[in-house]
């Protein structure tokens, strides 16, 4: 079966796979990525650098997604059509959310990326086969609350990017238990696969990640469809909704219920302390590093990722943060 890579949550991978495709979301392994055509790429930020390397070495794809969240990845798809013959698809996803038309804007968006895949060879699902998709990644994602409970962040977060990057399921559950600890949120961007050591790290001086909320972890899992079983609206519109409506995010114009989400962790997780994650030039995160330390009622770690940073450095940030938080 033929493969559509994205990146963004605010892609359904449910749309693509009712299309007669495989969804695979995009993390990098480094922030080098995995090689490619792509010797320089000026203007983007570290991270969607390391998603065009990987997205370039995958010359079996039949497509690829992105959003508009960023002017980085608006910049990103224009380099990917210049470097790949992979038709690129850039979908508008609106920042504001407070009235109808920008949820308009997004459902119609959704229905161009339906017409963008019938054109390079899918089919056009039936409202029945949209609604059996919706429901498989539906369980999916009630399966990974059930291992964020059980597990912690790191094991529901690692489980997420293996299914959403190859639409199977990992050979094994994961089985290791919730650890004690100082209760730290990750907040932010997205991490790549390396930057997952970031969770061992603040287990190693005394921490546990109660709360993953980067754009790799639970904060980006779309809320419940209204109607899971029994699909009298066109499910589309219930897909559209869900996605748009559910997903706090920093790029959001208002971005209160960022905050709000937020708020509400902290307070049912007992959450000490926040590591605000974000990559080099990412002015989205970057922005709201102020606001968090003043809204977020616990001591903030501004973390960048980056080539310039060594472990060492990383590693004594993160112990200085959480021996403040002692
Ligand atoms: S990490 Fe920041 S700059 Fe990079 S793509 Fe995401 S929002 Fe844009």
């Amino acid at each position: 079966m033929k493969r559509i890579l994205y990146r963004s949550p605010f892609v359904p991978p449910e749309w693509i796979a009712a299309h007669g495709f495989r969804p695979s979301r995009i993390l990098p392994r480094n922030l080098a990525g995995s090689g490619g055509p792509v010797p320089t790429l000026q203007g983007v930020c570290p991270f969607m650098r390391g998603v065009i390397r990987e997205m370039c070495s995958h010359t079996d794809a039949a497509g690829i997604v992105l959003t508009t969240v960023c002017d980085q990845v608006r910049h990103a798809a224009d380099l990917l059509r210049r470097r790949v013959e992979t038709p690129v698809f850039l979908m508008t996803v609106p920042a504001t959310w407070q009235d109808p038309a920008p949820q308009a804007l997004y459902l119609s968006e959704l229905k161009r990326l339906g017409r963008f895949l019938v054109e390079h060879g899918g089919t056009t699902p039936s409202d029945v086969r949209l609604a059996e998709f919706m429901l498989e990644y539906e369980k999916r994602r009630s399966e990974w609350r059930g291992i964020l409970s059980k597990c912690g962040s790191k094991a529901c977060s690692e489980h997420m990017a293996a299914f959403l990057a190859s639409r199977d399921l990992p050979d094994a559950s994961p089985s290791q238990e919730r650890q004690a600890g100082i209760r730290i949120a990750l907040l932010g961007g997205p991490l790549h696969l390396d930057a997952f050591d970031l969770f061992d790290m603040i287990e190693k001086y005394g921490g546990t990640v109660v709360l993953d909320a980067t754009e790799t972890g639970e904060r980006t899992l779309p809320g419940p469809f209204h109607r899971t079983d029994d699909f009298h609206a066109p499910p589309l519109e219930d897909l559209a909704r869900t996605y748009f409506e559910t997903i706090p995010d920093a790029f959001r114009r208002p971005n209160n219920r960022l905050y709000e989400w937020m708020r509400n962790a902290i307070s049912e997780r007992g959450i000490q302390g926040i590591v605000l994650v974000r990559h080099l030039w990412c002015d989205t995160w970057h922005a709201e590093l102020a606001r968090c330390s003043d809204e977020l009622a616990v001591p903030v770690l501004d973390f960048e990722l980056g080539e310039g940073h060594t472990d060492l450095g990383r590693a004594v940030r993160i112990q200085a943060f959480l021996e403040v938080l002692r």
